[in-house]
């Protein structure tokens, strides 16, 4: 087997980020004969966009999150999109669980912590707005458990910080769910990564970045490798490839030469935080608290103060301050952007400038943004908050889609798109949201996009029904196995549980 595993594997995982890692891990779980490599170029997993302080850490359950809950024009609020990234969540939390239960993972506090989430307003309309949200919401079983309060007092225990020196006398609401969570994804991703190799048949190469993807004529992948300490140059022949580099997975798309992803673009976006990591202050925000973004900036841009618990260490997040970067990767290379272009995608990247000008308007303003803007923001959310308090930190790059259209040329997407060769022998994950929350959800798609065959009674679905019992079951339909799902998750996990009240009595344990 070793020899086979040099040169011919049968997986090759670029990129040891959170979605390689979980996407090998099903993978190997699901049939341990696998020979699995994976290559990344820097010195050890999880230390680009899924290192900690890169993203925000919030375990999306779109609790809390406006732009998955728009309001139609009737008036009503739509929460179709929050309920699927909401069920997403689940099937991360059962995968985690499956892991800390079988001992793959030891301390499921080393990676997740109960933080309520909340969404906080303030002006006449947006009250009206997020009282009608939460009514809506909370007629789901989805959202059994959520609280409102228009009241001061009430939102000030919740969150002293938002509300002590808040001068204005305006409406102002919010809404809490005890249930949310904070995920250390550069954890998670350790762990994976560190389980992963230590199964039969796994390799890991740090410092090795893989160069070019020749598909040959038995069908399997040559992945050409550069050792960036030697600068020795070889290659492995995959029979499958899972491009899951983050912000380098389209210029490794666009090598690999498929046709399903030719007139594919990127567009890259930068963020900063301001960060505070005074305990006496962090010791008295426990939630995290999502606003509204200001209207015509990009979803991803939603302002947000955040607790966040790494390393054990409590500590405060507010941002995000988008920007704009040349680079794919934070580690990346200024010329990533440039290098993308190729014929076939520059009638979509110059089509999403031509009908994007707000968003390049919204960018080119928060480049602009000096120290005292950025504080501005933030005491919106925490008045009284101490410039000497904060710090910078620079966060991860977005790569957002550009993909072809026939009506306009481009579209920008703000979501995440599998694409791959029509064998379903390599596929690419391209874009960056809800993001490294629905690692799970990503990986089972790449299994019933690439393995449909295997997904069967005879093979592979007794296992991914052990690892995800609500596999095949639609969490937002039926009440009675959320409740249970939920419930069971909460305890392996250590994080919080509003127990809905039981629709059917008697059923057996999910795992
Ligand atoms: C500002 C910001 C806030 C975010 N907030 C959240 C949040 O609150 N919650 C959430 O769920 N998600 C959030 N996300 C998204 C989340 O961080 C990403 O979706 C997730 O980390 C992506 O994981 P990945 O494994 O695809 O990419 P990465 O973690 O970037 O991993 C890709 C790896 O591939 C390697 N690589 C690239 N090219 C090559 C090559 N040619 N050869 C070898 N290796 C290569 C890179 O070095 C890297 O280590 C946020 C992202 C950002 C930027």
């Amino acid at each position: 087997m070793s020899d086979n595993l040099t040169i011919e594997p049968d997986v090759v995982l670029i990129g040891a980020g959170v979605m390689s890692a979980t996407v090998g891990v099903f993978l190997k779980e699901l049939e341990p004969s696998l020979t699995m490599k994976m290559f990344e170029t820097l010195e050890n997993c999880g230390l680009e966009s899924s290192e900690a302080w890169n993203n925000a850490g919030t375990g999306h359950a779109a609790n809390c999150e406006m732009n998955y809950t728009p309001e139609r024009s009737d008036g009503s609020v739509d929460i179709s999109k929050a309920l699927e990234v909401n069920v997403e969540f689940d099937l991360s939390r059962q995968f985690w669980s499956y892991l800390v239960k079988k001992g793959a993972i030891a301390d499921p506090r080393s990676f997740i912590h109960p933080v309520p989430h909340m969404s906080f307003v303030h002006g006449a309309g947006n009250v009206s707005f997020l009282r009608k949200r939460f009514k809506a919401m909370t007629a789901h079983h989805c959202y059994y458990g959520m609280e409102y309060s228009e009241d001061r007092k009430k939102i000030a225990e919740w969150v002293p910080l938002v509300m002590e020196g808040r001068t204005t006398d305006e409406p102002v609401a919010a809404t809490r769910i005890v249930t949310g969570t904070d995920v250390d994804y550069g954890a998670v991703t350790r762990h994976l990564v560190r389980h992963l190799v230590g199964l039969p048949g796994c390799k890991v190469h740090y410092k090795n970045r893989v160069t070019h993807l020749t598909r040959e004529e038995n069908g399997r992948w040559r992945v050409e490798v550069v050792d960036l300490d030697s600068g020795e140059k070889r290659s492995v022949r995959a029979k499958f490839v899972f491009i899951g580099a983050g912000g380098g997975a389209l210029p490794l798309l666009q090598k690999s030469g498929v046709p399903e992803g030719r007139g594919y673009g990127g567009f890259p976006v930068s963020g900063i935080w301001l960060r505070c990591d005074d305990p006496e202050i962090s010791k008295r925000h426990h939630a995290k608290v999502y606003g509204k973004a200001a209207v015509g900036s990009p979803p991803m841009s939603v302002p947000h103060l955040d607790a966040r618990v790494i390393d054990g260490k409590r500590s405060l997040l507010f941002g995000p301050y988008a920007g704009f970067s040349s680079k794919f990767l934070k580690h990346g290379s200024l010329l990533d952007l440039f290098e993308s272009v190729r014929p076939a995608n520059i009638k979509p990247l110059l089509s999403v400038a031509r009908d994007n000008f707000g968003l390049t308007e919204y960018l080119i303003e928060q480049l602009l943004q000096s120290e005292s803007h950025r504080l501005a923001a933030l005491d919106e959310y925490f008045p009284n908050a101490r410039p000497e308090d904060w710090k910078l930190q620079v966060a991860g790059q977005r790569v957002q889609i550009i993909k072809p259209d026939v009506k306009h040329g481009g579209l920008l997407e703000f979501g995440t798109e599998l694409v791959g060769a029509a064998d379903h022998s390599l596929v690419a994950l391209l874009g960056a949201s809800p993001g490294a929350s629905t690692a799970a959800f990503i990986a089972i798609s790449v299994l019933e996009k690439c393995f449909a065959g295997e997904l069967t009674e005879s093979a592979w679905l007794p296992k991914l029904k052990q690892i995800i019992p609500s596999y095949g079951i639609s969490l937002i339909d039926d009440a009675e196995f959320c409740r249970r799902v939920r419930s069971e998750t909460a305890k392996v996990l250590g994080v919080e549980n509003i127990e809905l009240p039981a629709v059917t009595a008697g059923l057996a344990p999910v795992a």
